[in-house]
């Protein structure tokens, strides 16, 4: 049976879970102990937390869970990427990577089971969205590729380009955030995280309010209305000028530098007047753009560009004074694009059972 009234820990802020242990009967401090054990040694049972009084380890054992979400499959690259696949206890499936380049240790999480946006190239919109990710459930994806750092490793990056448009599951993910961030929670500065979106317009508006220090990546992928409508469905109600109005208003308030996504796919967006019409359009922004080639998804018939055709394309925007670098390409052979994963082994074997981590 799904017990609905366990609450989790990993949902919560400190101010609630203080709250919730006055309510039974525990001082406020207890909190902060609880949250230290979880968030700075890892430990993923009760009964380890030492400090704690055996009444109230009782207490929690039987009103709390620390874990809502639990690790399915593991696959590992030559090139230091890990991808998980993550069940959660309602039989669905995400997925979370952790990349490894140089010092720099990120993870990309996903927001949402499942996505609404229905990109043309993307495997995770392919069967729809199926519901958002809890707060605690954004944030396991983070404990558990904590618990695959290497003993001199440091989780230094979060990045939310897992499966799901992050800016509509606005609140969930603004409060993982807030955890991501905090002292008592996974203590990441703002500046190391990024929310990439498609260009959800409210989201954005509503993000460069929070005060936050957040770098925002933009889905762009096209420079024209057509190309872009054609690959991305939302971009009809958005448009391209749209976005980049709400952007750069982010960024004037915020201060941070602008990101632009760019997945090159052949015969669609990658041609050399292609990268002459995006040089025309970003050339008064002080922006970065970061060029991806398409790992192609077999159930789409989108096909990556040859390499010279990249480097001509980066070459254009380089010869128009714009900061470009192209992503290397990490994990495809472990099918790492967003949503691929998921999608595949929905294909083979259907979702799973459900299941309590209690
Ligand atoms: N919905 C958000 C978060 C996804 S982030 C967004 O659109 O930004 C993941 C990035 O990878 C996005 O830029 C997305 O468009 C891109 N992407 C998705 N599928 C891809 C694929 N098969 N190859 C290359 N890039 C892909």
């Amino acid at each position: 049976m799904y017990r609905t009234e366990i609450l989790s820990i990993t949902n919560m802020l400190i101010t609630e879970l203080e709250e919730f242990c006055i309510s039974i009967g525990e001082p406020a401090y207890r909190a902060e102990q609880i949250l230290s054990w979880i968030y700075d040694k890892g430990v993923a049972a009760f009964d380890q937390m030492s400090n704690l009084p055996g009444d109230l380890k009782r207490k929690l054992e039987e009103k709390c869970q620390i874990f809502q979400t639990k690790i399915g499959t593991l696959i590992k690259t030559g090139d230091g990427t890990e991808k998980f696949l993550i069940c959660l206890s309602d039989g669905n499936e995400i997925e979370c990577v952790l990349l490894r380049e140089d010092k720099r240790v990120t993870a990309c999480v996903s927001t949402q089971v499942g996505c609404a946006m229905a990109c043309r190239f993307c495997a995770s919109g392919k069967r729809g969205l199926e519901r958002n990710l809890t707060t605690g459930e954004i944030i396991e994806q983070v404990l558990h590729c904590k618990k695959h750092l290497l003993p001199n490793e440091r989780l230094t990056n979060i990045v939310f380009m897992g499966i799901g448009e992050p800016l509509t599951n606005y609140d969930n993910v603004i409060r993982a955030v807030k955890i991501m961030n905090a002292e008592w929670g996974l203590g990441i500065g703002a500046r190391h995280i990024t929310i990439s979106t498609v260009g959800t317009l409210n989201g954005i508006q509503r993000l460069a309010r929070e005060g936050l220090q957040l770098n925002l990546a933009i889905s762009l992928h096209a420079a024209d209305d057509i190309t872009r409508s054609r690959i991305i469905p939302s971009n009809k109600q958005t448009g391209i000028q749209h976005i980049l109005r709400e952007a750069q208003k982010y960024f004037s308030i915020t201060k941070r530098d602008i990101s632009f996504e760019y997945t090159l796919i052949d015969g669609v967006n990658a041609s050399k007047q292609d990268a002459e019409s995006l040089a025309r359009l970003l050339r008064n922004i002080q922006c970065n753009i970061n060029l991806l080639p398409l790992n192609p998804i077999e159930e789409f018939n989108f096909k990556p560009p040859y390499r010279e055709t990249v480097n001509t394309f980066c070459r254009i925007l380089k010869k128009h004074g714009l900061t470009v670098t192209v992503r290397k390409k990490k994990g495809d052979t472990i099918n790492a694009a967003c949503g691929q994963l998921r999608l595949r082994n929905i294909n083979f074997y259907g979702k799973n059972e459900k299941f309590f981590v209690k």
